[in-house]
């Protein structure tokens, strides 16, 4: 590659821009390099105009729960498959990644935790997330109950240190032995403690949050479900302000009135829409693997082969964004906050990403009226250049 001897300055004139003040019609945005160096007019004259009129821009999107995509797995993949795993999302709006990992030996998972954690260091993924093996049998979802295992305190510090740093979140069942000592542990390690495939009472889940957990793991999917008389879970992560709930909006995992209703009571500030995504996310149906367990997608419903539970989703973010604008009544800005920005601030990135402000990077997307995807940038490079 040729040296980059001055600044590309690129300006975005005429569409709708999404910023956290609000929603600017015919807006220009310009970019510098690899970070947005303005979000409004620009007095210059710039090199290049590219013009959006028509289209909406908001901020890349940000995935905190993503086990792969593109055919490609981030929990037993190759760095090559990792990859290709990334560029699928990205192309899909995804500019900043969480690999998921799912159950398996802490040996297996030691060894993969060490491969992603050299992509987080060249920059392909912003960290690593573990979904088990610290989770409960009975809500284990697609997880592989042989390889499942209480939250020993010691075991949750030798996953972390595998990752070398790159460690961001462990979900967790705090209910199970060493639980609420794994969460404080993780909260210390400035670790993300997610409670998730949990069967809490509300109490427990309550004792978590003081104990330093902050997100909850796709609410309501692999939990006790709200009941009046025994609200568990949800009711706790769903009202205590400490915590963001994650949810996959795919149609499939939640009922769109469900979402309203976690969207209603958690508030547009705590709410983190994830694809939750496997191998099949931008690929298609067929048979794949999530970890150890076998899985068929058919339709773009992805379930164990043995006993049927759902297995993760195929969604990408772009379609998660599409259904909350144009049917789940979501407006731009809170879509944009669920989306990118809350999960920009989970990760400590709320100076670098998450909002279409100056001095950013310039991730962002680029969207026609029907809310379909017709670009996105990352760092200022073009992933998918408008059309
Ligand atoms: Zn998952």
């Amino acid at each position: 590659m040729a040296p980059v001897t001055t600044t590309q300055r690129t300006v975005l004139a005429g569409a709708r821009v999404v910023l956290p003040s609000g929603v600017v019609e015919g807006g220009r945005l310009t970019v510098e390099g690899a970070r947005i160096a303005a979000n409004e007019a620009a007095e210059r004259e710039s090199t290049l105009t590219v013009d959006l009129a028509g289209h909406t821009v908001v901020p890349g999107f940000v995935d905190i729960h993503n086990h792969g995509g593109g055919g490609a797995s981030f929990t037993s993949g190759t760095a090559d498959d990792i990859l290709t795993g990334v560029r699928t999302h990205r192309e899909h709006g995804t500019t900043t990644v969480v690999a998921s990992t799912v159950t398996n030996a802490l040996d297996v998972l030691a060894r993969q935790a060490a491969l992603l954690s050299e992509l987080v260091e060249q920059g392909d993924l912003a960290g690593i997330h573990y979904e088990g093996p610290f989770i409960s049998p009975c809500r284990k979802g697609a997880h592989d109950e042989a390889l499942l295992r209480d939250p020993d305190p010691a075991d949750v510090r030798k996953l972390v240190e595998a990752g070398r740093g790159a460690a961001r979140m462990v979900t967790l069942a705090a209910e199970l032995p060493g639980g609420i000592d794994s969460v404080r542990l993780l909260a210390d390690l400035g670790v993300i403690a997610a409670i998730g495939h949990t069967d809490a009472t509300y109490e427990q889940t309550l004792e978590a949050v003081d104990a330093g957990a902050t997100v909850a793991t796709h609410l309501f999917n692999a939990m006790p479900p709200l009941q009046h008389r025994a609200p568990g879970p949800i009711a706790a992560l769903l009202e205590d302000e400490r915590v963001t709930v994650e949810l996959i909006n795919d149609g499939t995992h939640l009922h769109p009135a469900v979402l309203e209703l976690a969207f209603g009571s958690a508030g547009a500030d705590r709410v983190a829409f994830i694809t939750d995504a496997m191998d099949a996310a931008g690929f298609g149906d067929g048979h794949y693997d999530l970890g150890p367990m076998k899985v068929e997608v058919l339709d773009g419903v992805a379930r164990l082969v043995e006993g049927g539970s759902i297995a993760g989703s195929t969604l990408t973010l772009d379609t998660a964004f599409k259904r909350a604008v144009t049917l789940d009544g979501l407006s731009l800005n809170d879509a944009v906050k669920a989306i990118s920005t809350n999960p920009a601030r989970l990760l400590g990135l709320a100076d670098r990403i998450g909002t279409l402000e100056p001095g950013k990077d310039a991730d962002l997307v680029v969207l026609d009226a029907a809310y379909d995807l017709v670009g996105v940038m990352r760092k200022g490079e073009w992933v998918v250049r408008p059309h």
